[in-house]
Formats: C-alpha cells, structure tokens, sequence
C-alpha cells in the first residue's frame, strides 16, 4: 500500500541571524502547525547551551544542508508581524555585506536594547487612577454607609489635577482595599498615560525668519518627493540650520516624517530644544544620554507616525519610520558619524542609501565639507551642491591672524600678543574663546631629578595629570592612579608638570584676569546635560567673561558675544601620522574659528604656531576653506587615497606582539592569494600607539581605485578568515572605509 504523502508535513525550516560575531546564519525548525512566519520577525532559540537566545528571521525554506535530525525547533516566536522589516532590512544587509559584519549584530544595532531582550512593542506609560463620570455626578449621600469610599472621593474631586498616581492615593491615606472598591463600584477608572512625544507650546515658540537670498535659494533647491542628495556648504552663521527648518516645514506640510542626524558631541538637549521651539509637532530624540525606555519609546514614536521629527545621532539612521519624507545629516563632515568598533557603519553614507531606497531628498549640511562629499559635488555632480557664502543677519566672518611662536615666546602656552587681545576685548565688555585640545591639568608629569615621566602602564602614552582630584588618568583606556608623593625611580620629591590642558590653562587665567568669570568646559568639568545647560545658561547673559574648552565648545555653539577666538596649541594636527589629520585640523580651526562674531560685533581669530608657513594655514586664512580642500584634493588623488582610492583596514590585537604579527601575516596571505590586479595589499606595521589597553595592536592597509573590486576581494576573503586558528584567540577586525587609520 501507498503511504499517504500528505500525512507527513515537509518541516519548515527558518535560518536565523543571532547577536553574536559569528558570521554564519543558524537554521530552526518551526512548529509542525502550518505557521508563516516573515523574514525580521524576533524568535527565541535554543543555542549552544543557553535556551531562549533571541534572533532574527532571515529567510524560510524548506531543507536544510544540515542533518535534519540535529536542527532544534524554535522556541517561540515573538512577533507576529516582523519588527525589522522593508527598507531598514534591505539597509541592514547591504551594510552588513558592504562592512563585511556578521549580520546578527547589524540587526541588533538596528534595535533598541528592550527589544533586542524580548520586549514588546508596547509604548510605555505610567499608570494613573482617574474619577469616572458616575463618580463625578455621584450624590455622595448614597455612600454614607461606605465612608471611607465617600471620603476618598470627596477628597479627589476637591483637587485640581485629575489624574492620580498610586504614591498620591496613598498619601492621601486611601487604602489599596478602598481603591479596589472604588475601582470594582465603578467610581475610578484605571488609566495608563503614554508617555508620548511633547509639544512645545509655550510662548517662547520661534517665528520663521525671513531668510536671505541666499538662504532662500537653498531651500528651494532642495525638491521633495524625490531622491537626491544636496550639500549645503554654508560658513559658520551663515543660518543653516533655518535652512533646514523651512525645509522641514516643508515636509510636514506633506504629512511626512523627517529624521535630522546631529554628532555624538553636539550638545542633543540645545539641538532639540531649538527644534522644540520653532515646530509645534511631536519631536523624539535618540541620543546616548537615554535610558532604555526612553530609546524604545522614541523608536517606536518614529515607527507609529507619533513623532514628526526625530533627531538622533548615528544609530538613528536604523530607526523605522511609517512614512519618512526627509533625512538631515548636520555636520556631515564630523568623525562620530562613523562607528569607530565593532559594525563599523558610516551613519552619513548610510543616510544615502536610505534615502536612495525611500526616493526622498538628503541634505548633507557643513561648514567644513568632508572631501568625500565635497569629490561627490564636484567631480560626479552626484550630489547636487548648495553654498551659503554669507554669514545670516549682519554678521561679518571673523579676521585670522597667525602668531609665530618663533618670535614670541609664550608663558603657560600663551604669548603676549594673544593675552593683551584678551584683556582688550574684555574691557569692551566681550566674551574670549580660548581652544586648547587637551583636558586635565598637564600632560606629562616629569621629575626634574632624573627625568623619568608618568606612563600609562596599558598604552604607549604618558598620563594626564589631573590636580584638582591629584590622580593622573590615561586619556586613551581610562586607567587611573593616584599621584605618586615622589619619583619612583630616584625617589625625587621635585615631581613637576609640563604642557598645558585646559585645567591649568584655567588656573593661570584666573591669575592674570581674576575680575571676570571664567568658564571651563570640557569633559572632566561638564559630566552631565544640567551642568552644561548651566555653564551655558552663564555664557548666554552676554556679560564679559573667558570661555576655556576642548571640542566640546567648538562646535556648534551660538554665543553672540564672543568676538575673540585663541587656539592654541593645533601644530600636533600637522605632523600626526593619519592622512585624514590636515583634513581634521583645517575643519576644527574653521569650527572654532566660526564661534566669533556671530552677531553684531566683529570676531577676530588668534592662531599660535611655531609653522606658520605651513600651506594649511596660508590656504584657510588667506583664500577659503575650499581653496584647501582642492589642494587636499590633489594630493590625495596622487596617492589614490579617498575619495579617489578605497580603503579596508585590518587590525589585529593580542597582549603578545608576536601573536598580533603572526594573525596580521595570516591575513595578509590570504589577502595576497585573493588579490586581483586592482587591488594593492600593503606591509603590516603597527598602530601609531602600538600598545593599547595592554594589547599590541598591528594593522594593515588594502587599497583600490575600484570600490567593487575592493569589495569583492573582501568578500572572498573574510569567510577563509573566519576559518583561521591564529584568529580564533584574538581580536581582530576590517574597518571598510576606515576614518581613522592611525
Ligand atoms: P550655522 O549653523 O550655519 O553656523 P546658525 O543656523 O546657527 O548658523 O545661524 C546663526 C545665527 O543666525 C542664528 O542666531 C540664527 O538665528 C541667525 N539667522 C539665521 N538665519 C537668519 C536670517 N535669515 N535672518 C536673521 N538671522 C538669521
Ligand atoms: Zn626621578
Ligand atoms: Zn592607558
């Protein structure tokens, strides 16, 4: 007799991508019910030996290559309909191909931490008690025999709020029991109050201002409703962000959602807060600073169409949205776009993408175009390019002028020049602006004895001494130690400090100008959004005062009385090993640069440094910022390096050096066996901080002028890496188009 085929249902099997670095996808099976199940749903796993490990669905199929008695079935599934789904799937597995990640950490960048742990997709709220109608209309009469109930009421109804949270009932003595009777008689109600996006509706609410010709250009270059990607190159002042503004009016007009990229360091709560006065639409924010329920609820804001405007920092770029209209990346030039570990994705080219997906507009927006974008402007005309040449209002662009440290000799970092500047400026009742790059008080603490220096016992650096808390602290692994009384070489107690950072510079001002506030803003002095917003609160009366920060106070910032600009101490910028540093360096002068004169009043930029021929100085001071990037062009053009070269950079680390070479030389093998004739593999050499957190770090470089060839050499090398044993103990990594290579 025939078997009847029918009674055996085919297994349906599901391959799942799982957070961890393995780049290999896992097949389940899912339960015999007949269950249709979408790629981007959450299931839980049984995996190795732990039990309900949370993944992704990738794909179903029906076979498996796997021995079909050893796949598991699934334990549950989450969702019933996929949380990661149309263009942030097809976003996810591009970068995850194009970064070469393992998927399953692509997905779960894309997710909030409560989700990716199992959560729902519920907005969370507070729950509240409320009187219902009957209890409003209630003859309280009726309840004589039920005191405590008639009190209770009584008592709410006198109150001028009408929700009430537990803690409140009970400090108005109502017992849970007279609660519960309440609630069962149907006199209170039990409510949950999202905690949906606010809107601002105060009065300081913002007008529209009427933009200038050449405001008012830029946004009627850029077109809704279709792709493009526009660079608005526009000075520092020169009003970009209103620009963006009555772009984004725009946008919600149409009903449609806009997502504004902002850098890790901008300061989010004035961003947003700025967003918040002039839109009276709901705004979510995604930045670090959030707790997990935050993140999730402005994930899902974003999802549902709560929130108009979501402004977030590089991982917004995965968040989901019902119907996005827009994407802004503001200052599209800086670093924190790129993530620098583990799925190294760069939020600005990924912007590109989705907009190219969602057949929207993008707006790259700078005053120190990145030379990637400004390539992409130029030469392909891919992106179209939008200048902002003026500053906005009556604002002048401020004057440079050099101080050869050659001819002037400088006490505690400062030359005379620059401290009768600041003294004038003070006097007419401005503000000063004083940039050095580095936090703590010194960067090295020597003994005078016999020379020996504070060295980090983990990094190739020395320590940072820091006075206030007297600890020297490492400002690359965060390793931190006290002090020591003396030399512990020579046993010297002539322990001195050399260099400058910002505490020390802070130190000697408030020496020489102690009649006016002086303002230190950096990492160590700022911890936290309420003690910013209080220096900042301090520089916003205008009144005269001397403002010391790191890059936290470079960019960004609008303080209209601050005329005079010093930067000190950038010379390191032009000799750092990294091809991106002269890059860097112009884009921060022109940052801190544009701090000044903002407003009425003109600025003026004091630059010390011991190369003042150097041509980034010429070039940015007297022509423009683009002058320079042209010149930067050429350059790089000749060593095709980006954007007219691509790079992947691999990176080995291990505690013993001989273990980072041996996987670096491993690697490189099979790089060299791969190679095509359009790809270059260069000779491994060591990080320029060789030691890092007590691992030996080595790199190394592959090139071509062909993105694709580049990419498909690394895809044909990356699984035979996998493979590898010298890798399978140590850390390793490839960084596609890598901003720091260092
Ligand atoms: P950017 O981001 O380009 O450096 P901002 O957007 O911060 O510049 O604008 C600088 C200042 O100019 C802000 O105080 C802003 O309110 C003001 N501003 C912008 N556009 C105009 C305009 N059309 N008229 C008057 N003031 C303007
Ligand atoms: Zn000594
Ligand atoms: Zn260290």
């Amino acid at each position: 007799m025939l078997k009847n085929p029918s009674k055996e249902t085919p297994k349906q099997y599901i391959e799942v991508a799982l957070n961890c670095p393995l780049r290999q996808v896992f097949d389940y099976t899912l339960p015999a019910a007949p269950c249709a199940i979408k790629p981007g749903t959450r299931v839980s796993v049984p995996f190795g030996k732990r039990t309900k490990v949370i993944g992704i669905v990738l794909n179903t199929k029906n076979s498996t290559t796997l021995d079909p008695q050893k796949v598991k079935p699934v334990e549950e599934i989450l969702d019933q309909k996929p949380i990661i789904y149309g263009d942030i799937f097809a976003l996810c597995t591009w970068a995850s191909q194009y970064y070469q990640h393992p998927i399953g950490e692509v997905l779960a960048t894309a997710l909030p931490k409560l989700l990716r742990a199992g959560h729902s997709l519920e907005i969370t709220g507070k729950n509240y008690y409320q009187l219902t109608k009957e209890a409003k209309q209630l003859n309280l009469h009726l309840l004589s025999r039920k005191p405590a109930q008639a009190k209770a009421i009584e008592l709410l109804l006198s109150q001028e709020n009408s929700l009430f949270s537990k803690p409140e009932l009970k400090a108005f003595n109502i017992t849970s029991s007279t609660l519960n009777n309440l609630v069962n008689a149907g006199y209170i109600r039990f409510n949950k109050k999202l905690d949906l996006p606010s809107i601002d509706s105060s009065s300081t609410a913002q007008k529209k201002l009427s933009l200038n010709s050449e405001q008012q250009l830029a946004a009627n270059t850029v077109a809704l409703n279709f792709f493009q990607s526009y660079l608005l190159d526009g000075i520092t002042g020169s009003g970009k962000t209103e620009v963006y503004f009555q772009i984004i009016d725009r946008v919600i007009e149409n009903n449609r959602q806009c997502l504004v990229l902002i850098p890790e360091i901008s300061l989010t709560p004035q961003t947003i807060s700025r967003f918040q006065k002039r839109f009276h639409v709901p705004i979510a924010a995604l930045h670090s600073g959030l707790s997990d329920k935050e993140r999730l609820n402005a994930w899902l804001f974003a999802k549902n169409n709560y929130a108009k405007i979501i402004i977030g920092t590089r991982s917004a770029i995965f968040t989901p949205f019902e119907n996005l209209g827009l994407i802004i990346v503001d200052e599209e030039h800086d670093s924190s776009f790129k993530q620098q570990e583990g799925f190294r994705y760069h939020a600005r080219d990924l912007a590109i993408l989705r907009a190219k997906n969602n057949n929207i507009p993008v707006v790259l927006g700078s005053a120190t175009v990145s030379i990637e974008s400004y390539h992409n402007s130029q030469n392909s005309n891919k992106y179209k390019l939008i200048h902002l040449t003026q500053r906005a209002g009556n604002a002048k662009p401020p004057t440079f002028k050099l101080i050869d440290l050659n001819e002037h000799r400088t006490e505690n970092c400062l030359s005379q020049i620059a401290i009768k500047q600041i003294e004038k400026h003070l006097t007419k009742q401005e503000q000063v602006l004083i940039f050095i790059n580095r936090r703590g008080y010194s960067p090295i603490l020597f003994c005078q004895s016999c020379r020996w220096q504070a060295r980090c016992p983990r990094c190739d650096c020395n320590l940072v001494w820091h006075k206030q808390r007297n600890q020297l602290a490492c400002h690359h692994c965060g390793k931190q130690i006290s002090t020591p009384p003396h030399c512990p070489e020579c046993s010297s107690t002539s322990l001195a400090p050399l260099g400058q950072g910002t505490q020390r510079l802070a130190e000697y001002l408030e020496t020489l100008f102690p009649l006016y506030p002086l303002i230190r803003i950096d990492r160590d002095s700022v911890k936290n959004k309420n003690q910013l917003e209080q220096q900042l609160a301090i520089i916003h009366q205008n009144k005269p005062c001397l403002l010391i920060g790191t890059q936290m106070l470079a960019k960004g910032h609008h303080f209209p009385n601050v005329t005079l600009v010093v930067i000190l101490d950038i010379d390191q910028g032009l000799i750092h090993p990294d091809f991106r540093a002269l890059e860097k360096t112009a884009q921060l002068i022109m940052q801190v640069a544009g701090r000044a004169g903002r407003a009425e009043k003109a600025g003026t930029v004091l630059l010390q440094t011991l190369q003042p021929q150097h041509y980034l100085f010429k070039t940015l001071i007297t022509q423009h910022y683009q002058s320079f990037l042209a010149l930067l062009s050429s350059e790089r053009e000749t060593c095709l390096l980006p954007p007219f070269g691509y790079l992947a950079l691999f990176r080995a680390e291990a505690k013993n050096p001989s273990d980072a070479f041996n996987a670096i030389k491993q690697i490189k093998d099979i790089l060299e066996q791969q190679a095509n004739q359009y790809t270059t593999v260069y000779d491994a050499i060591p990080a320029s901080m060789q030691r890092k957190a007590g691992f030996f770090r080595v790199q190394l470089l592959t090139q071509s002028p062909a993105r694709l060839a580049l990419q498909k050499l690394l895809a044909d090398c990356l699984p035979l890496l996998g493979k590898l044993p010298a890798l399978k103990n140590i850390r390793w990594s490839v960084d596609v188009d890598p901003v720091d290579v260092g």
